[in-house]
């Protein structure tokens, strides 16, 4: 089972970690031809989503990677990853991937002093999990067939839609594997 890792920009390495951590293989999608590759699901990491989007496009990716997420394969998404999927971003004229029917809203906790640390409920896992909250956006609002998985002072903060798992804060930052064992059972599946 592999992974691929997008790695243009952004916490891709903390992701990485984890799931050979786990036991998952990775590789790296830096440039076109890595998507020629075999590989069972795809991470979208956190970092500058204005930077990954704009580089995806100049690297001539952005339709290779949105085409494999339509036709199914497992995702990861994580802060910056959940801005390039969401369907709607409130605050910004740009929009990305669209496959993921959500409302986001970017540094939605503000730009400076929005960075902490929390525990909270994440949906199918027992107890809390810790939640990295950097610049992070969140969810205002899910689209039909888009199941709320988890929530932080009243605001969605992970979701899920088919193949798409995504999340406002960075499981890859915590010492916590279960986000990517339940992304390894999705590839696995
Ligand atoms: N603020 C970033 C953005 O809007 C996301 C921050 C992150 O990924 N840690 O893209």
């Amino acid at each position: 089972m592999t992974a691929a890792v997008l790695a243009v920009q952004g916490a891709f390495a903390e992701h990485i970690a984890m799931l050979n951590k786990i036991g998952v293989d990775c590789i790296e999608l830096r440039k076109k031809s890595d998507l020629e590759k075999k590989f069972d699901g795809i991470v979208l990491p956190g970092g500058e989503s204005t930077v990954q989007g704009k580089l995806l496009k100049e690297l001539d990716m952005f339709d290779i990677i949105r085409n494999k997420i339509v036709g199914g394969i497992p995702t990861l998404a994580t802060c910056a990853g959940l801005i390039l999927l969401a369907e709607n971003i409130v605050n910004d004229e740009a929009v990305y991937f669209k496959t993921m029917p959500v409302t986001v809203r970017r540094n939605a906790y503000g730009r400076q002093t929005g960075s902490f640390f929390t525990c909270g409920m994440f949906a199918g896992l027992c107890g809390t999990f810790p939640m990295n909250f950097i610049r992070a956006p969140y969810i205002e609002s899910v689209g039909s067939g888009a199941e709320v998985l988890a929530e932080v002072d009243g605001n969605i903060v992970a979701a899920m839609y088919k193949n798409q798992i995504a999340m406002s804060f960075h499981p890859e930052l915590s010492d916590d594997t279960r986000i990517h064992e339940m992304f390894a059972e999705m590839m696995k599946a």
